[in-house]
């Protein structure tokens, strides 16, 4: 695999002349092949039928003793384009209605590139200035857009804020830590705290508390409820009371509730509202504990619409919120948004200062400190992305993405309430549609496989408990959120769920 000349490898140094240099060709190369690829996923299938190990077979065993020139980064692209990217699901095509699509948009594109080109580390103030003042800027700008509480806000209040975290997932963590802190800091034993969710919130929950130490695995439930939703798949509040007060009863000390706004099967919206009702009952005044996290990963995007703020009714009384705007709002990935009505209490759980992290703005706390604020201590500059989102879009821009998304979820519901073999599972929720076939849960999931089958779109399955037995059926799940979609995908979609029926039909 050795070639013949040695490259000069000073050519892939940015920071020199030469480097320099070679950044523009590669960069162009990559612009090629970048404007080629997104004008080719109308072409694509959305998800390609692979075998393990196809990509690896590919693949040298070791890694080369040569390296390469400028001249051959053409062929390396080409490469790549053919080994990787033809053996990719292509998240970014608009018939990709699987999960919850993530998006990205060209000032995200261009953001991601500069955020490269600096390639700071944001763990300081003092270490980046504009990185942390940014995203300081841009959680306030986002909490504006969102019609969050003032209370999550550096420059509306004392002690709220919030941060960029790389995933949801790292962000119920980060609640979950600050949640115990704030009940051992009273002298609670740390073994005795006990957190609360629903059966429909995201597995990050308990994933959370598995990492935190509160659960030893997935189905330990010694400190960890997973309460029983109700019959529209929200947490029902007088099922959480009851739990909250047989644990007071046991002498335990309830740290936690997660609700959900958004969910990940059918997008339910946990009644916020009553949720704090229920902990200011049980956990009043001289209780502790109680933090109250909103997940809001998916959903809280369409806030940008004033329209459809109310999904967020009771966040005003929270202790900590998040949204990604790396699944609906046009950032890509990882673009998680933190907001917490006490930056303290979450500080108070992650600080920790050696010796060569010492310095004099720090000392003064006068500054924001991120590393202070998430697991890593590292950060690099997402709030740049986000940034060039928002001011290429504007929030006209990004209402418009969202409403846009909405009406054409809308348009694949109508033909749902229109087709005889198949029903909605519950109400469309905006750009999500939850449906089944007539014929039950088996043709259901069939449904799903034999329409990813094909290539064309991809939807996904999820299992809930339908009606008052709850017995677990399958459901699937269309959403709308992928940034190129048009009407002409959602025929698509809509031809292709119709044949996956007809074979559906045939097969049993
Ligand atoms: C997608 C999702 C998550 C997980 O998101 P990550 O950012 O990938 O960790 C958590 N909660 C909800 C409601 C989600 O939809």
């Amino acid at each position: 695999m050795e070639s013949q000349k040695k490259p000069n490898h000073r050519q892939w140094i940015a920071q020199t002349p030469e480097g320099v240099e070679t950044l523009g060709k590669g960069v162009e190369r990559v612009v090629e092949w970048a404007q080629e690829y997104l004008s080719s996923l109308d072409e694509r299938e959305v998800c390609p039928q692979i075998e393990w190990g196809e990509v690896l077979k590919g693949l040298d065993d070791g890694p080369p003793m040569g390296g390469l020139g400028i001249d051959d980064i053409g062929g390396l692209i080409g490469e790549a384009d053919e080994e990787f990217v033809d053996r990719l699901v292509h998240w970014n095509s608009p018939r990709f209605f699987a999960y919850f699509p993530c998006s990205n948009s060209v000032p995200a594109i261009m953001g991601e590139l500069m955020s490269a080109v600096v390639n700071v580390n944001g763990m300081l103030w003092s270490t980046s200035p504009a990185c942390t003042e940014l995203e300081v800027r841009m959680m306030d700008w986002c909490a504006d857009m969102f019609g969050l509480d003032d209370g999550f806000r550096f420059d509306r209040s004392e002690q709220g804020g919030g941060c960029i975290q790389g995933t949801a997932s790292e962000a119920v963590l980060a609640a979950m830590v600050a949640a115990r802190r704030r009940c051992t800091k009273q002298g609670v034993d740390r073994s005795m705290v006990t957190v609360y969710t629903s059966d429909q919130a995201h597995s990050s929950v308990i994933k959370a508390a598995m990492i935190a130490g509160l659960a030893d695995d997935a189905d330990d439930r010694s400190r960890v409820r997973v309460l029983k939703s109700d019959g529209d798949l929200r947490m029902d509040p007088a099922v959480l009371e009851q739990a909250i007060r047989d644990d007071i009863e046991a002498g335990l000390v309830p740290a936690l509730v997660v609700a959900t706004v958004g969910s990940t099967s059918t997008g339910a919206v946990d009644p916020v509202g009553k949720i704090a009702d229920v902990i200011e009952r049980c956990l009043g005044s001289d209780h502790f504990g109680g933090w109250l996290h909103v997940d809001a990963a998916w959903a809280g995007a369409a806030c940008v619409c004033p329209e459809h703020q109310k999904i967020l009714d009771g966040h005003e009384r929270a202790d900590s919120l998040c949204i990604n705007p790396h699944k609906w709002l046009l950032t890509n990935f990882d673009c998680d948004l933190f907001w917490v009505r006490d930056r303290n209490e979450l500080t108070d759980s992650m600080s920790i200062t050696p010796a060569y992290l010492r310095d004099k703005a720090s000392d003064t706390s006068e500054v924001i400190d991120y590393r202070d604020w998430h697991v890593a201590l590292g950060r690099r500059m997402r709030a740049l992305k986000l940034w060039m989102v928002i001011r290429c879009f504007g929030v006209d821009g990004l209402r418009s993405h969202i409403r846009g998304h909405i009406e054409l979820a809308e348009v694949f519901e109508r033909w749902v309430v229109g087709e005889p073999r198949v029903e909605m599972v519950c109400d469309r929720m905006l750009g999500l549609v939850c449906f089944r076939a007539v014929q039950g849960s088996g043709s259901t999931s069939r449904l799903v496989e034999e329409v990813n089958s094909v290539g064309r779109v991809m939807i996904t399955h999820s299992e809930v408990p339908i009606g008052a037995g709850g017995a677990m059926e399958s459901i699937a799940r269309v959403s709308v959120g992928t940034p190129g979609v048009g009407l002409a995908d959602i025929e698509v979609l809509i031809e292709e769920i119709g044949l996956g029926l007809d074979r559906v039909a045939c097969g049993s």
